[in-house]
């Protein structure tokens, strides 16, 4: 099977480390806990160009450099592609690519992915991630966008929604949907079912 996964608060905790980066820089005072949209332009009241320009440089600062993994994700992951294709699907644009391979390939090892996808958002209005699943025929996504989860679900694609011990204020999902699965971390025994 098929398998997409996302890179941000997905495998790394990344929006964690964002908001530490920016409180530092900026001389804010957030904490994740108030990041209740997926994107974080919202929480520093931030137009979206600001957003993306402050999102570059942090991805070349250290922050980013010692980004590490979830606990147990990297196990997992490499048990899935045993038997699986693996996917990165990312948000992260195109201007990224050289700095989101080397994390990667930093944890995982030179061509460890069938291959990293960028979507090369201009903004945040558009979810495409189902548009890349049903091209790449891709019958499963673990990611921690609601947005994504729902849009993927319409198309009838798996999805492990991912909140981080439930600390993800961005996802709360309570509905029914037999399509999207919750999970709050890499040690979910629901990962065993794949
Ligand atoms: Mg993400």
């Amino acid at each position: 099977m098929k398998i997409a996964i996302d890179i941000d608060d997905t495998i790394f905790p990344t929006t964690r480390e964002f908001i530490k980066y920016h409180n530092k820089k900026y001389k804010t005072n957030k904490k994740l806990k108030d990041c209740t949209t997926l994107h974080a332009n919202h929480l520093f009241n931030l137009d979206f160009d600001t957003y993306l320009e402050r999102w570059m440089d942090f991805i070349k600062s250290d922050f980013h450099k010692k980004l590490t993994p979830y606990p147990f994700s990297v196990k997992i992951i490499k048990k899935l592609s045993l038997e699986n294709e693996l996917y990165i699907v990312t948000a992260r644009n195109k201007r990224s690519k050289k700095i989101t391979n080397d994390l990667i390939t930093n944890v995982f090892g030179e061509n460890f992915f069938k291959k990293i996808i960028h979507l090369n958002y201009e903004d945040f209005t558009i979810d495409q991630k189902h548009e890349v699943c049903l091209k790449y025929n891709i019958k499963m996504i673990i990611d921690d966008s609601l947005e994504t989860c729902l849009a993927c679900g319409k198309e009838k694609i798996n999805c492990f929604l991912f909140n981080y011990k439930n600390k993800y204020n961005w996802n709360i999902y309570n509905k029914k949907n037999k399509y999207i699965t919750k999970i709050d971390s890499w040690k979910d025994p629901k990962f065993l079912n794949i």
